[in-house]
């Protein structure tokens, strides 16, 4: 690979939302150039980037226009025209994450096939072209309550699952061809982290616990270290390990647990980028999620992920009955609270539930931790200006 620090290489970024912003300030720090593609010139990137380009990243066209641009290119995001980006790899081009891991992980049940056929812990499925066929497996008594359906693309932040618990929730059933998956009795749900670049070294970050948000069906907030068995911890890191090398990626990949509560991990699902359970990494960890993402798609050795100090994550999301232009209600207030720190992504418009920006909150002790991140989450709301 040619000089990639300080020079003219060119690393392209698909999409410009907050993880490629955080992405490219990483970057500013070796002045490493960064193209993005998006559609708005309003993205969150858009005031950090080298290069802003219009445009659509599941549009094969566009896609294959950007690629001519970089010398490598990356996602923030995976709904991306994988097509685009197999033919830009054919050509020679750097692609990280590959093109085919992406074109597994986009699809939930593709997933949910690699995982068993693998044998990896992955709570009981079946495929389902649609809300018609899940109704007839009911009523022939092949599926029964609860079970989760998630459409297999283009869900995010809980968008695309349906949790039905019996027949008085089978209104939410969802229309798109799904995964029909047991529920598992959750004790915890928890995350790792883990890195891998192409000389075939990897890390793994430390495991975080995520507590949900019924209403929001969000993170919450996000706790490092997760309060968990060691024993635990390896199995997570070692399943972590297993998946990236199995997909044969580099970057990151996100994995996400369900503890059960027998103490058993499952594998609910994967990121092949930079992920909200990682953004407490700026503060907290030697190495952020961003500069291991570098590190890995441009094949440097990979960073410490030690922990500098336990921390609390929380996203600032948009308060429920409020849209338009944002405003940041009791900021100031908050930059009081010792061990704070805030992260805006400069969305200019809030909605109800929207990632406007997120906090974390080192302390010595993760109770002091959640005590100050408390009064954050209470002080703090996002709303609009009028
Ligand atoms: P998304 O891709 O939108 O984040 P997830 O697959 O992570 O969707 O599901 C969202 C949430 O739904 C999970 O965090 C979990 O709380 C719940 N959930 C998902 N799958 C299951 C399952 N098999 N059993 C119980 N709860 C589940």
């Amino acid at each position: 690979m040619k000089q990639v620090v300080s020079s003219d290489f060119k690393l392209g970024i698909m999409a410009g939302g907050q993880l490629g912003k955080m992405l490219i300030l990483a970057a500013n720090n070796w002045d490493i150039q960064t193209y993005v593609l998006d559609p708005s010139n309003d993205c969150p990137s858009a005031n950090c980037c080298t290069k802003l380009i219009n445009g659509s990243i599941v549009n094969y066209d566009d896609v294959y226009a950007f690629g001519q641009l970089v010398d490598a290119i990356t996602v923030e995001i995976e709904n991306v025209n994988v097509e685009a980006l197999r033919k830009l790899k054919q050509e020679g081009k750097i692609v990280h994450p590959d093109p085919d891991a992406l074109a597994l992980i986009k699809d939930k049940g593709l997933q949910k096939q690699f995982y068993a056929e693998h044998n990896l812990p992955t709570s009981p499925f079946e495929l389902y072209d649609g809300e018609q066929a899940i109704r007839e497996a009911i009523d022939n008594g092949q599926l029964k309550f609860p079970f989760v359906q998630k459409a297999r693309t283009a869900g995010y932040d809980g968008k695309g699952v349906a949790v039905i618990k019996d027949e008085s929730s089978l209104k939410n059933l969802l229309a798109a061809p799904s995964v029909v998956e047991d529920a598992v009795i959750i004790k915890k749900e928890l995350a790792v982290t883990v890195a891998r670049n192409p000389s075939g070294e990897t890390k793994c970050f430390p495991i975080v616990e995520m507590e949900f948000s019924e209403t929001a069906n969000l993170v919450e907030q996000l706790i490092c270290p997760a309060n968990v068995d060691a024993k635990i911890t390896q199995q997570a890191n070692e399943l972590a390990t297993s998946i990236i090398t199995e997909l044969n990626m580099c970057g990151l990949l996100a994995v996400e647990f369900f503890l059960d509560t027998d103490d058993r991990l499952w594998i609910n699902e994967v990121a092949p980028r930079p992920h909200n359970s990682g953004h407490h990494t700026i503060e907290a960890c030697v190495t952020s999620q961003y500069e291991q993402h570098l590190r890995a798609i441009l094949d440097f050795p990979l960073g410490n992920t030690d922990i500098i100090s336990p921390s609390v994550m929380i996203n600032l999301l948009g308060e429920e009955g409020y849209t338009g232009s944002v405003n940041y209600d009791g900021l100031a207030e908050c930059m009081k609270v010792a061990g704070a720190k805030f992260h805006i992504y400069g969305k200019k418009e809030t909605r109800p539930f929207r990632k406007m920006g997120h906090a974390t909150i080192l302390a010595s002790t993760l109770n002091e931790a959640k005590e100050r991140a408390n009064e954050v989450k209470n002080t703090l709301k996002v709303k609009a200006t009028s």
